[in-house]
């Protein structure tokens, strides 16, 4: 059997780990220690010069166990889990979606560096941007969607520090109306100030549609970012993040991560291989399901438009039909739409929703719905909101397994109390 001519999933449940390792457990253990025992004081040093990069690995040679800051089999394999998903060279998995993108931005930005990101992007990542990189002395330019390449080379040469562009940091599709930012433009961009002295790195956080539906190392992004508490984990009850990439971006980041000491503990790692065995069978049905609630919507006279990716293909013009069939394999499980009226009318419908959660968060088993003017993106600039149509009569949902007929029945007895 050739395993690499596998599908991802075929694989979830046995890559990587070895049972006789582990007196024969069909499944990893929970590894719950913090150190590791060495055979021998030699293999001590020959396991740290490796950890601290002070020779080459030799043919066939492996990092041994030494420390959980540093490596830990429930977190080895899944890294080599999740690698398959992205076509990545490596993995590093972190206690959160937040450390996995703020350790990969402190690590390949230093102070005078410029950021170019697509807004809004997640409210963590906008204020640890706005915020904290700001007083490292780190700036940054945001763009929209609807912004051309020509737009925003342009916008940049104008702040006069195109040669200090490090870092191309963009979310597609937008959270919450799913606007679509085209990966491969933002690769050229980055080749464009790229110079011998200076890479500029091109990473998506891949939350949204990963890491099933879109894959952005193959469009041209350097690194793939995720909040693995949303589709990834998938059961609303762990918060973890990824980051992948080629070897050589990867031993940085897990650099800073073994300094910063923001790794995953085993536990997490343990809950986040046992999600990644189902990821691809709750999210093809979780994209099923939400097909179904789009129709609905669309159809319903209290309802005014709605976001959804499964529509471009009728409604949206070339530049987004293009992207969309380019990038994503599937129009994902994620849906906005405006409700007639206003904020009234968007809380009286979320107050009476029964079956689907009033919550924020997206991407787990069970159907979720919010207000993104009041909550996610209540910090928001104006501007911003203008421009991504988040206004006071949008509603997200974030589409689970139930079945697609209590959803609607849901949704519809909910509507019939505005
Ligand atoms: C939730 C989320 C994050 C942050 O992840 P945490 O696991 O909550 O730290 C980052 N990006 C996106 C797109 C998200 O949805």
């Amino acid at each position: 059997m050739d395993y690499s001519k596998m599908q991802p999933e075929s694989l979830m449940m046995s890559y990587g780990y070895k049972p006789s390792l582990s007196e024969g457990a069909i499944k990893c253990p929970i590894f719950q220690t913090s150190t590791f025992v060495f055979n021998t004081a030699m293999e001590g040093k020959r396991f740290f010069e490796l950890a601290y990069g002070l020779r080459e690995k030799e043919q066939g040679e492996e990092l041994g166990l030494i420390y959980s800051r540093l490596n830990n089999p429930d977190l080895e394999i899944l890294e080599n889990r999740l690698c398959l998903w992205d076509g990545a060279e490596d993995c590093a998995v972190f206690e959160s979606g937040m450390s996995a993108i703020s350790t990969a931005m402190m690590e390949f930005m230093e102070p005078g560096d410029l950021l170019l990101y697509s807004r809004p992007v997640y409210g963590g990542t906008d204020h640890f941007i706005n915020h904290f990189l700001k007083k490292m002395k780190i700036e940054s330019i945001g763009f929209h969607a609807i912004d051309t390449k020509e737009e925003i080379i342009a916008r940049i040469d104008a702040t006069g520090k195109g040669d200090r562009l490090t870092m191309i940091h963009i979310e597609t599709p937008a959270n919450p109306t799913n606007a679509l930012i085209d990966i491969e433009m933002c690769a050229e961009i980055k080749t464009h100030f790229t110079t011998a002295e200076k890479p500029v790195i091109l990473s998506v956080d891949n939350t949204y549609m990963g890491p099933i539906w879109q894959h952005p190392l193959k469009h041209g992004a350097d690194l793939v970012l995720y909040s693995a508490t949303k589709y990834i984990g998938g059961h609303s009850d762990v918060i973890a993040g990824a980051c992948l990439g080629s070897k050589a971006l990867m031993g940085r980041v897990k650099g800073l991560r073994t300094f910063l000491g923001n790794m995953a503990g085993p536990w997490t790692g343990w809950l986040l291989m046992r999600s990644l065995e189902t990821l691809k069978v709750r999210m093809d049905q979780q994209a099923t399901t939400a097909k179904y609630v789009a129709e609905y919507l669309r159809n319903h006279p209290k309802v005014e438009k709605v976001y959804y990716l499964g529509f471009i293909n009728e409604v949206g013009n070339e530049r987004e039909k293009e992207i969309f069939n380019r990038q994503y394999t599937s129009a994902g499980a994620m849906i906005a739409f405006d409700i007639k009226g206003g904020e009234k009318e968007a809380f009286q419908f979320l107050d009476s929703l029964k079956l689907i959660k009033l919550a924020v968060s997206l991407g787990g088993t069970e159907s979720l719905a919010e207000h993104p003017q009041t909550m996610t993106h209540a910090d928001v600039p104006a501007e911003d909101k203008r421009v991504m149509f988040i206004s006071e009569k949008l509603v997200r949902v974030s589409v689970g397994v139930e079945h697609y007929s209590d959803l609607i029945a849901d949704i519809e007895q909910a509507l019939n109390r505005i």
